[in-house]
């Protein structure tokens, strides 16, 4: 008889936001004993140990795929080492940029002890050529059906070097999604429901539309709510839909949350602010347990608006859709973007008068990140305003408002700088951050939490910023984070 093959899927840690809260600059020192550093790493085992992380759902869609011959388990390297002391017949490494280069770091070392590796995920799919010579195999796209072709191949030893394919998986297709590789206390939740992929925006800073296409493709509603109720049955917390717009086609979402009234869960999800107009969907989702949700207000100027092409809603209907949408019991993470193509040093007023008359629950305040194989990123290539290397894609890395990659359009880099840190520190005093928490219509106590993480995550930002200013940005140099 034949042994099972034995397949780990690897997530990496991003090192900034809730998984790395950690300063570019300040620990990287060894035996740094400054009091602001110590106060970090302290910080940093809170937040660990606080859940706040979930699990990665495409690994999750992965892992499910059964077949007689296969093992399958996740490595969620947030929470532990890479298990050296297993035999692996192959690793699959997710990739995003800017984790890239630690990815291919351990995709080499794994290929130095003679173990297959295969890369995919959004960056391999956009830069296949930069992470050729780092795998075995490239799946390219997104890898529903193709990861059962690769594990078929494995199988019968005809594994080949790439796969892709030509058109986005029909996510029509049944495809039942397991928890069973998951170790479920790490989590703030398992309960990760995707309902769809795809978006028929074009915001040019965002990358969903490029890897998932224009139209909507969605999951039957049978099959979503067998799910829910499946997991339902193990895991009693909150579910969170992780699409990008949950109330993109509102026809769909409106059955399908009718449907999932009766199944009484409470959920998060993510929407746009024209949620605020449809008020029957905005009822059924406050009927059927939604406590929060993110939307993307992204800007409040017009010009930076149309500058960006974030063109679906007005900037003069977003304070009444937050106003409806709070009213109804929902409380609201609202995401906005300083230092788009339109902003001024007048913008920040605008923002703090828009979140004080709103009482948005958690302001979340970004500065533009150009992610490379965006329309954004291209065209600060072309104008010269990328900070880094645009040949060096890996350099465009995720961190939390902690580092400038490009310069604004309309204001002075140090101004903008400067600007941006007293915004965020008007925001995120304690005072507001406990009164935001006091007053959410729902989820008081994560609502309070994120506030606070969020105080301590500005810190860090103002920090590292004003750290990049005094080191000259413009020299290019990109600085390792701290192990
Ligand atoms: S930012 Fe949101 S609305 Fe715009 S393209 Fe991305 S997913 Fe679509």
């Amino acid at each position: 008889m034949h042994s099972s093959k034995k397949v780990l899927l690897v997530f990496l840690p991003s090192e900034s936001g809730v998984d790395g809260a950690r300063s570019l600059y300040s620990e990287n020192e060894k035996n740094n004993n400054s009091i602001f550093s110590w106060f970090n790493r302290s910080f940093r085992t809170i937040i660990k140990q606080s859940q706040f992380a979930i699990p990665p759902l495409s690994l999750m869609i992965l892992s499910s795929i059964e077949l007689e011959g296969i093992e399958q388990s996740i490595c969620d390297m947030r929470f532990e080492e890479f298990p050296f002391n297993k035999q692996w017949d192959l690793v699959g490494i997710s990739v995003q940029t800017g984790m890239a280069k630690k990815a291919f770091a351990l995709a080499d070392t794994l290929r130095s002890k003679s173990i297959s590796v295969v890369l995919g995920g959004p960056h391999v799919t956009l830069f296949a050529e930069s992470c050729r010579s780092h795998a075995d195999v490239l799946v390219l796209g997104e890898a529903d059906d193709l990861w059962k072709e690769v594990l078929t191949d494995l199988t019968t030893g005809t594994i080949k070097p790439l796969y892709q394919s030509e058109s986005f998986p029909d996510l029509a297709h049944s495809r039942p999604v397991m928890k069973t590789s998951l170790i479920k206390n790490r989590y703030f939740t398992t309960n990760l429901i995707q309902t769809g992929r795809g978006c028929q925006h074009s915001c040019d800073f965002c990358n969903v539309h490029v890897l998932n296409g224009h139209s909507l493709r969605r999951r039957a509603i049978s099959d979503i709510v067998a799910e829910v109720a499946r997991f339902k049955a193990n895991d009693h917390r909150i579910f969170f839909f992780v699409d990008d717009s949950i109330n993109a086609d509102p026809a769909y979402a409106l059955e399908l949350f009718r449907q999932l009234t009766f199944l009484k869960i409470r959920w998060f999800g993510q929407a746009t602010t024209t949620l605020g107009q449809q008020h029957e969907l905005l009822e059924t989702f406050a009927r059927s347990g939604c406590q929060a949700l993110l939307v993307g207000i992204e800007s409040l100027e017009p010009n930076s608006r149309n500058a960006h092409k974030k063109n679906q809603n007005k900037a003069g209907e977003l304070s009444l859709a937050i106003k409806t949408i709070r009213n109804s019991g929902i409380s609201l993470y609202g995401s906005f973007i300083y230092g788009l193509d339109g902003d001024t040093l007048d913008t920040p007023a605008t923002i703090l008068d828009f979140i004080s008359d709103t009482r948005l629950d958690v302001p979340g305040i970004n500065i533009l990140r150009p992610i490379p194989g965006t329309r954004v990123f291209e065209r600060l290539r072309e104008e010269g305003r990328l900070l880094f290397d645009p040949l060096d894609i890996t350099a465009y890395r995720y961190t939390f408002g902690q580092e400038m990659l490009y310069s604004p359009k309309n204001i002075p880099l140090d101004a903008f700088i400067e600007s941006y840190s007293a915004l965020t520190r008007q925001i995120f005093t304690m005072k507001k951050s406990i009164a935001r928490g006091i007053e959410a219509p729902s989820s008081k106590p994560a609502v309070l939490l994120f506030n606070l993480f969020y105080t301590h995550l500005y810190s860090l930002s103002r920090h590292d910023l004003q750290q990049q200013l005094k080191k000259k940005p413009m020299e290019k140099t990109i600085l390792p984070y701290a192990e």
